[in-house]
């Protein structure tokens, strides 16, 4: 079917042809093929396809071709999750307007300074790309006029969702006229698309390209149920007994990146994080490193990892467990790619076992239960590695100096070689020691005076700094991570850089995170979309703000009362 559609069967305009041609497009896409004949027809289309599919030429053709380019007024209205994305969609729409005379595209996200949206906006410009919370900005401040509209796309649908953009999303689309064409494009379709849908895509044309099932079927599926073990100390033994070349570890938010990662990093690996709050270039040299083998794991949130494509990546582990089947797919299709085989393993909480089952009911695939590898697994593995590299370093550099050396060495300090070669184990093998420790087992239900204590049985960590407050941060117990972790984490996605303050109240005082909110919003008219992430600890809590808080309201949040204690805000670190 797709395979007969050209793209001058398309009935798209000449001056579209030839840019699509300039980049080397040969034949339609299938979600392209399937989309653009509705698209140029002025319908409503809803598309369905994984990334890397062509979404964005699937409605930035038809729609570039609809335009009037000699009326200077928005005409189509893109909204993307993330600043890199709207970037991307506004750059493709470029290209593709490449040779169609008196098209402006202007891309309008956070960071970018409004003097150049403005004066782009008021040269007319027709496409507009960008976040909700900017395109929201303009509309209140009446810098953007929506009433002339003619197409709007909810582009990455699913993860604008996610990230908690449906209200922002749902108040733009009341300000462009009811008769525009509405489309969406998602890589997943959870409840809420659906919701969404049945509410502003009631006649839409449904376009779904299958899942191709072939990355599934290549990568083996495994996985732990969390009980009582730390899963910071069970993905240290899994890391250490499994055969991987590189590893995507998946967790639920950008602060959880950057703890696993420096906790991992302590456990010695070659790890780094991956998450929204890094700019472009910092995530595409995370990447490359990875890709160049300069890094083995990266820790990721869903959203950073977008369409990463690492051919050496085999090994995904779900760390928290995915919100649905459709993210579990896309995880483990980082792996298992241009038919290599890869691994992927989930942990599982008590908790969440209905979540696993509905994975697995979701992928029809097999997922079968491993146990945390033993103490004995770990300790060959170990064995094996050391192993392996004295017998490179023995075959493939030249030792001879050293050999002398020992011999030196054994004959003046009166030691046998034996105990020569015991003692130089020994201190080879300290940054990673061969001998494993079994991992402390959590209480089920820590009683509350030893809560305190949390974290401090940290003996595998090699650096001994395990006394160290923050390298406790990644040690929570699970039963508390469920506690401090809440959804609204993801919301100051899209409002630029934060900094975490501490506050001097915690669970100890009976305090509930929309308290914490509560107070915020309404002693400093801080909108709750911008107050972030939100963690209660025994005795106080954190909370992620925008940056560069005036000091006057610093000052005025020491003094805030919440459970009758005084907030004592200050910034961490
Ligand atoms: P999606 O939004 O589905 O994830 P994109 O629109 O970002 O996918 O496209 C992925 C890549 O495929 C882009 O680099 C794009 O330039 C390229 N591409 C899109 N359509 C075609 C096509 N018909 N032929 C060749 N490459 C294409
Ligand atoms: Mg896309």
């Amino acid at each position: 079917m797709s395979e007969s559609v050209t793209f001058s069967s398309l009935e798209l305009s000449p001056a579209i042809l030839q840019a699509v041609e300039k980049l080397g497009y040969e034949t339609p896409s299938e979600i392209q093929a399937k989309c653009i004949p509705y698209l140029l027809a002025g319908k409503d289309v809803l598309g369905l396809a994984q990334t890397g599919t062509g979404k964005t030429a699937a409605f930035a053709l038809p729609l570039l071709n609809n335009i009037d380019v000699k009326a200077k007024y928005p005409q189509i209205l893109v909204l993307a999750p993330t600043r890199e994305l709207a970037i991307q969609v506004a750059e493709a729409f470029e290209q593709y307007a490449k040779f169609t005379h008196g098209v402006k595209v202007l891309p309008i996200y956070g960071g970018q300074s409004y003097g150049i949206q403005l004066k782009a906006l008021r040269e007319g410009a027709q496409v507009i790309v960008g976040t909700p919370g900017r395109v929201m900005d303009h509309l209140n401040k009446g810098t953007l006029k929506l009433d002339r509209l003619s197409a709007m796309v909810l582009d990455e649908a699913d993860e604008m969702l996610r990230m908690g953009f449906i209200d922002d999303v749902e108040t733009i689309m009341a300000k462009t006229p009811a008769d525009k064409q509405t489309c969406l494009f998602s890589a997943t379709m959870p409840k809420q698309i659906q919701s969404i849908c049945s509410k502003y895509l009631e006649n839409a044309e449904h376009v779904s390209v299958a899942a191709r099932n072939s990355t599934v079927e290549s990568v083996e599926q495994v996985f732990w149920m969390a009980g009582h073990v730390h899963k910071n100390k069970a993905i240290v033994r899994f890391l250490q007994a499994e055969n991987y070349d590189a590893s995507i570890v998946f967790v639920r938010t950008r602060n959880d990146t950057v703890q696993l990662s420096e906790y991992l990093e302590r456990a010695g690996f070659s790890v780094a994080p991956l998450n929204g709050d890094m700019n472009q270039q910092a995530r595409e040299r995370t990447i490359e490193r990875l890709k160049n083998g300069m890094l083995d794991i990266v820790i990721a949130t869903d959203v950073a990892a977008r369409g990463l494509d690492v051919p050496r990546l085999d090994l995904v582990i779900n760390y928290d467990i995915p919100q649905d089947a459709e993210a579990y797919v896309h995880r483990i299709g980082r792996t298992g790619r241009a038919g290599r085989t890869g691994k992927a393993l989930l942990f599982v909480k008590r908790n969440e076992r209905y979540m696993l089952k509905n994975i697995v009911r979701g992928t029809k695939s097999d997922i079968a239960e491993v146990q945390l590898p033993s103490t004995d697994i770990v300790q060959q593995k170990r064995l094996e590695t050391l192993a392996s590299t004295l017998t490179k370093t023995a075959e493939l550099q030249d030792i001879r100096f050293y050999n002398e050396l020992a011999e030196k060495l054994t004959a003046e300090l009166g030691l046998s070689s034996d105990s020569l070669a015991g003692a130089l184990l020994y201190l080879a093998q300290k940054q990673s020691p061969i001998k494993v420790e079994e991992v402390p087992k959590m209480p089920e239900r820590a009683p509350r005076g030893d809560r305190n204590d949390r974290g401090r049985g940290d003996r595998n960590d090699r650096n001994g700094r395990d006394r160290n407050n923050r390298n406790n941060r990644g040690e929570r117990s699970e039963s508390s991570q469920d506690r401090e972790r809440k959804p609204r984490e993801r919301r100051s996605k899209d409002n630029g850089p934060v900094d975490t303050y501490r506050i001097e109240i915690g669970r100890d005082d009976g305090v509930q995170v929309k308290n914490i909110v509560g107070a915020i919003a309404n002693e400093a008219d801080i909108p709750s979309k911008f107050i972030g992430d939100i963690r209660l600890h025994d005795d106080h809590s954190t909370v992620e703000l925008p940056q560069n808080m005036p000091e006057a309201t610093l000052n005025h949040f020491k003094t805030v009362v919440i459970c009758q204690k005084q907030m004592k805000m200050s910034l961490k670190k």
